[in-house]
């Protein structure tokens, strides 16, 4: 209940990490906000910096527990690249595979990461991470199989809440929402638009606001009287994933993000293969410049219309 005794604390041994709380016992519930998984994903990390800001001026009405702020890739956000040149992707880490498959010794920056990240995620009530896309999309949130990330993607009051990442073959295993859905807690992702364009730092900003009160850290803000009211948001069901068959592969056209596609739309192709649309799909994240064998796009459809796979070579 409290605005300028705030104490604000940079975690001694973890880089970019700093925990924000009224009492210096880190009370709970602790919740965690990361930003920059990706770092040529900077919406996230300039989110946080408003928010800090925020709360060191006293604007933002404290309630309880523990914030936690987690630059998530500072040497991948310092080159501006997704991850570091030598590295992998740190968001594909989160299943601690490489902790029995790989000698410690052949770890590279984003294993380490993800190793010393892994106490305070497994400690963490909530999470929130922030992402953004490399075409253009309309904001979307993205639940896990808990229930209380459902609600909790719901809150955040954007159009679009997805859900389905962890069916076969796709990421949501791999992802650091797993670590919380693995201990039946929630955790909401957020695309929040195009890399780089000022409207995502807008979104993650004001979605780490809804999180932050919806998971009890901050106080509902009386000169926002729509904020915590829950929206109705179109729920989309991941169904597919579409992996780059070859490098020659491209799309027919440029995508979108949530663009909705009918069946017989011919997505793209290489010399060889056209890979149609079976039936209709919304599209979510579309990239075609990925190496070989990586996602090139997802496809969902709306809840309501769960069903088999939508693609197919022809
Ligand atoms: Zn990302």
């Amino acid at each position: 209940m409290s605005n300028g005794k705030l104490h604000f604390e940079p975690d001694r041994e973890l880089d970019g990490v700093l925990r924000v709380s009224a009492e210096p016992d880190l009370p709970r519930p602790r919740v965690v906000v990361i930003g920059g998984l990706h770092g040529n994903e900077p919406c996230g990390l300039q989110a946080i910096d408003r928010v800090l800001e925020a709360l060191r001026d006293g604007a933002l009405p404290w309630r309880a527990g523990t914030a936690v702020f987690v630059r998530g890739n500072l040497a991948a956000s310092a080159c501006g690249c997704r991850h570091t040149p030598e590295g992998v992707d740190l968001n594909r880490q989160f299943d601690y595979a490489f902790e029995s498959s790989l000698p410690a010794d052949r770890w590279v920056h984003e294993h380490r990461r993800a190793h010393e990240l892994r106490p305070l995620l497994e400690d963490a009530d909530a999470l929130l991470d922030l992402h953004s896309a490399t075409r253009p999309t309309p904001p979307f949130a993205i639940a896990t199989r808990d229930d209380r990330s459902f609600e909790l993607a719901c809150r955040l009051g954007l159009p679009w809440v997805v859900r389905g990442w962890e069916g076969p073959g796709l990421v949501g295993e791999q992802v650091v929402l797993s670590v919380l859905t693995r201990l039946e807690r929630p955790a909401v992702g957020v695309e929040c638009g195009q890399h780089d364009e000022p409207a995502a730092a807008d979104v993650a900003y004001r979605c780490t606001l809804r999180f932050l009160r919806a998971t009890g850290v901050l106080a509902d803000d009386p000169s926002e009287p729509q904020l915590d009211e829950p929206a109705r948001p179109l729920l989309l069901r991941l169904t597919e994933v579409l992996k780059k068959p070859s490098p020659s592969f491209r799309f027919a056209r440029p995508l979108r993000g949530l663009e909705r596609l009918e069946r017989g739309s011919v997505v793209g192709g290489d010399r060889a293969i056209e890979v149609r649309l079976r039936r209709d799909a919304y599209v979510l994240l579309p990239n075609d410049e990925v190496a070989v064998g990586h996602d090139v796009l997802y496809l969902a459809q709306p809840e309501s219309d769960p069903d088999s796979a939508a693609t197919g070579p022809r």
